[in-house]
């Protein structure tokens, strides 16, 4: 093993910098991660062209890798050893917390860095911060003691194991949140990776009709829905999404809305709320929009509609997700469409903003390529 580590760091909005940092000593209670894939989601978009700090963070929030090397405490608690693959969840936790004791780590205020200046959360935290290694953009990451672990199943690839995150945010949106069941019907607004995964986890579950929209550049992630399992999909510049809906739905509307877009306002929102059922149907939101004026809120009453925020995963949607992945029911390879190295971690972003590589769906970033 080398004595440095390389990482792609990020310095500023929208500037990515190669960095060197120091191999970290490894404590009895923790562990160090050879990256194999970090995958990069809508909010690595967002977070890279407009940064929450000034610090330099390295980015990468979905990481899988191989125990490198791991403490003794670290394999007595965790069941792993060296040489095992990982696929290791954005949040680092306190453990003692009633969020912690649920898995539903997402919630802990140890790794809630918008409320919690000393959060540690891998691709979010300053890279300043010993031993530095907190993102998954760089050849190793440093596990400590509350690392959330979990083991990739026998003959799932490094590269399929990427996708665990948008398939995880898949079964907690949906299922979780959504409540999608046997005979539910289902509209999937985006047909990017979150989209697609919410898609595969609909059917899995037994959803009579899944609608999946996109826009006119979407129509590869279309074609890849409709093999993915979505009866419908929709182009909304070439059709008006709602009346086609409502003929789909023979004006019934659907059970549940799950908002996959990005950067579309609040035209995704809007639909979702006419697009549901007479009454009682539930909508899962990102959240991107910090105000909502004129937020029709009376219609929302009178449907009876129930909004649900979309944020993360337990523990249990990642193992869900992970044995989704190990069943092969589905064709997820069509999913992983582009691989990046480490000096390419800027393209990959932007690629999968739209605005590099064109018709990228998941992007894996593999720092030894
Ligand atoms: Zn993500
Ligand atoms: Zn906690």
């Amino acid at each position: 093993m080398g004595e440095k580590v390389l990482a792609a760091v990020r310095t500023a909005a929208s500037k990515t910098e190669i960095r060197e940092f120091p191999m970290p000593d490894i404590p009895e209670d923790a562990a160090l991660l050879k990256m194999e894939v970090a995958g990069i989601c809508g909010s690595d978009v967002k977070l890279y062209a407009s940064p929450p700090s000034k610090a330099a963070v390295i980015m990468g929030h979905e990481n899988v890798g191989v125990i490198a090397s791991a403490g003794r405490e670290f394999m007595r608690r965790k069941g792993f050893k060296e040489g095992d693959l990982l696929y290791v969840e954005e949040y680092l936790m306190c453990g003692r917390c009633e969020w912690c004791h649920a898995g539903q780590y997402r919630h802990c205020e140890n790794t809630d860095w918008r409320n919690n200046p000393d959060g540690i959360r891998y691709g979010y935290t300053s890279a300043e911060r010993a031993p530095h290694l907190w993102g998954g953009f760089a050849q190793y990451v440093y596990l400590p003691w509350n690392a959330v672990v979990h083991r990739v199943p026998k003959g799932v690839s490094a590269e399929l194991a990427g996708l665990v995150t948008p398939m995880a945010n898949g079964v907690e949106w949906s299922l979780f949140d959504g409540g999608v069941g046997y005979d539910s019907t289902v509209l999937i607004q985006g047909p990017g990776q979150q989209g697609l995964a919410q898609t595969v986890i609909c059917k899995q579950a037994g959803a009579s009709l899944i609608i999946v929209t996109g826009t006119a550049k979407d129509s590869a992630r279309l074609s890849v829905a409709k093999a993915l399992g979505a009866d419908y999909v929709i182009d909304v510049n070439k059709e008006d999404p709602l009346a086609r809906i409502r003929e789909i739905t023979g004006g019934r509307g659907v059970d549940v809305v799950l908002d996959c877009t990005a950067g579309a306002g609040t035209i995704p929102i809007l639909l979702g709320i006419e697009a549901l059922k007479r009454k009682a149907g539930t909508m899962v939101v990102q959240g991107e929009l910090k105000e909502f004026p004129n937020f029709p809120l009376e219609r929302v009453t009178t449907k009876a509609i129930t909004l649900k925020s979309a944020r993360g995963h337990s523990y249990r949607a990642c193992e869900l997700a992970l044995a989704q992945l190990a069943s092969g029911r589905f064709a997820l390879e069509k999913m992983t469409t582009h691989r990046f190295g480490l000096k390419d971690v800027d393209l990959a972003i932007r690629s999968v903003g739209g605005k590099g590589v064109p018709d990228v769906i998941h992007a894996s970033l593999m720092p030894w390529m």
